[in-house]
């Protein structure tokens, strides 16, 4: 009998299997040619300065139009890893950025832009060329652009990574550490990286005011500081954790209790303008 249960259980276990893998097949097939379909575009989150209030860059956050539905970068990030191509869709992301910058700047507006980085691109070797090959063809300051690596990405080979991001920085592009606090417990690679800003992971951010949490991000926010970098919380959603963060001295926010990643148009009504002189100083640099 139970022979007989078992393996009923299994032939089930096995259809299952076989249905995900099936399911899993197509959605790699969709997502392989998602890229010639013309399927990913971005959304940009604002970053706004806390004390002043105003919206001083966006992250691009990378969406899949699949069959009339948007599917978000958790479902399909491993995946493209997995293929390698993310290869050429980060190769597209970076291009877009800088696409997406020359419009704004045309329009009057001198935002940032966040990049995400993979694994893979980081330790593909035409990733700086890609970021110089951009800005060349849109024209656009490199000063505008900030890479967001997370702390994994740097642990595998240190000497490496070390000399990337000062080649980024030879670029004049900034570098933001993301999801921060969730990564490796060794902070000693703060002082061995040249890095601009520590990102507070959203799991910290949530339960402010609550004690335990709201230490945790106090923490960063002290530690950013006394290493002389600018610090951001990511995911505030009340107006509680706004004052929080406000009075333990943190540069910038993201979040949906200012805005979700919107499209471009509708992120640009939040931007302020440049005065003519400091767009006509940035062209001509
Ligand atoms: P991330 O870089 O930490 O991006 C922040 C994520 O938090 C975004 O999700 C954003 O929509 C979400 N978020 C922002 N504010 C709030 C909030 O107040 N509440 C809540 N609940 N969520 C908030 P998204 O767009 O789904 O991206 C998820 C992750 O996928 C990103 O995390 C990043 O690791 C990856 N990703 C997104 N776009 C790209 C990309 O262009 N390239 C690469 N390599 N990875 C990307
Ligand atoms: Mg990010
Ligand atoms: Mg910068
Ligand atoms: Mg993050």
């Amino acid at each position: 009998f139970h022979a007989k249960e078992n393996q009923m259980g299994f032939a089930c276990y096995q259809r299952e299997m076989t249905e995900k893998l099936i399911e899993y097949r197509a959605v790699q097939e969709k997502l392989s040619l998602a890229l010639e379909h013309d399927e990913f575009f971005l959304v940009y989150q604002p970053q706004v300065n806390i004390q002043s209030g105003e919206v001083i860059g966006v992250e691009a956050l990378l969406r899949w139009r699949s069959d009339g539905e948007i599917v978000p970068p958790t479902r399909f990030i491993h995946l493209l890893e997995r293929s390698r191509e993310i290869l050429p869709v980060s190769n597209w992301i970076i291009r877009q950025s800088c696409r997406q910058l020359a419009e704004w700047n045309a329009q009057g507006y001198l935002v940032e832009v966040s990049v995400n980085v993979s694994v893979l691109q980081f330790n593909d070797p035409h990733f700086i060329t890609c970021i110089k090959n951009s800005v060349n063809e849109f024209g656009i300051d490199p000063r505008q652009l900030d890479f967001e690596i997370t702390e994994g990405l740097l642990i595998e080979n240190v000497d490496e990574a070390v000399a990337k991001l000062h080649e980024i920085k030879a670029l004049g592009s900034s570098i933001s550490i993301d999801d921060f606090g969730t990564g490796y417990s060794s902070l000693s690679y703060l002082r061995l990286f040249p890095v601009d800003r520590l990102k507070i992971d959203r799991a910290f951010v949530k339960d402010i005011p609550t004690a335990d949490d709201g230490v945790i991000a106090s923490s960063i926010i002290v530690l950013a500081k006394s290493l002389g970098l600018k610090v951001l919380a990511e995911g505030a959603e009340t107006q509680e954790q706004l004052d929080f963060l406000a009075r333990h001295d943190c540069d910038e926010y993201q979040g949906y209790f200012f805005s979700r990643p919107i499209a471009p148009d509708e992120v640009s009504a939040f931007f302020t303008k440049a005065s003519p002189q400091a767009v006509n100083h940035q062209r001509n640099d």
